[in-house]
């Protein structure tokens, strides 16, 4: 099957007989008009175009630094079965992204700006917590609501349309990537924040290494326009929110630290 109709088949599969209304993990009121299959569908043929328009980088220390921290953020996760495929991205860009479906993809330019395991385990765990909180999902559906829902479908419809896979992929978080403004909204963005801590708290990582990566993030965007920031707004009172929410998630934190946790260093 060619990419781009593998792309767009969840969204052909669309059932829009109704709004079916779900709460995110926070217990925020949702709208998600994709089913999870449809998701992870765009989420497999998404990361399959990233692996082929993106240099993917070899090298073994790195390599085995980001699978070590990704891993424990996984075997955190949830009733988590299925393996995640977890991607190194040679590129000067500071991005991060995970897709339904289990997959990470990290750009070794984010090396620079979470610099230490705990930074990048923030990231890591923000990325995912997105996935977990069906936030392409949640982009996808409100995009129907304020209109632009016939166009989706009708582009989803237009397989030889380069425009349907940009689209679908804007939708999870990749328009930086396909030049689609769909940034996620203020709060998608806190949310992912409270369950990207909780996770990377559980996994071993010491949550105070949010607040530390979103400074690195507003030093590093002032020299540059940052890749990740496109599509990951932050907001001004980010860091004070994060703070407010550290102690909720230290005992998770302790615990998982009693516990055998393989270190992930770079040397
Ligand atoms: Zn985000």
């Amino acid at each position: 099957m060619k990419m781009k109709s593998l792309i767009c088949g969840c969204l052909l599969a669309l059932s829009l007989t109704g709004c079916d209304t779900h709460a995110s993990p926070t217990g925020r009121g949702q709208t998600l008009l994709y089913s999870e299959q449809d998701m992870q569908q765009l989420g497999r043929a998404s990361f399959s175009q990233m692996k082929q328009s993106l240099t993917i980088n070899r090298n073994p220390v790195l390599n085995a630094y980001v699978d070590c921290i990704a891993g424990r953020i996984i075997a955190a996760l949830p009733g988590e079965r299925q393996p995640w495929e977890v991607v190194l991205f040679d590129s000067p860009q500071v991005n991060a992204f995970a897709l339904p479906g289990g997959y990470i993809g990290v750009y070794t330019s984010m090396l620079r700006v979470a610099n230490t395991p705990d930074e990048l385990a923030a990231v890591i765990s923000h990325e995912v917590a997105h996935v977990l909180s069906n936030h392409g999902n949640e982009q996808a559906s409100r995009a129907d609501i304020k209109g632009m829902g016939l166009k989706l479908v009708d582009l989803a419809l237009d397989l030889g349309e380069v425009e349907n896979r940009q689209m679908c992929m804007a939708a999870l978080g990749l328009g930086a990537e396909v030049g689609i403004s769909l940034p996620f909204g203020r709060e998608q963005e806190t949310e992912a924040d409270i369950i990207g801590l909780e996770l990377m708290a559980r996994a071993g990582f010491n949550p105070k290494a949010a607040i530390s990566l979103w400074q690195n993030m507003a030093r590093a965007s002032q020299g540059e326009p940052l890749e990740l920031l496109s599509t990951h707004p932050s907001h001004d009172s980010r860091i004070e929110e994060l703070a407010a929410q550290i102690p909720k998630v230290e005992g998770a934190y302790r615990e998982a630290s009693r516990r055998q946790l393989r270190p992930c260093r770079l040397r």
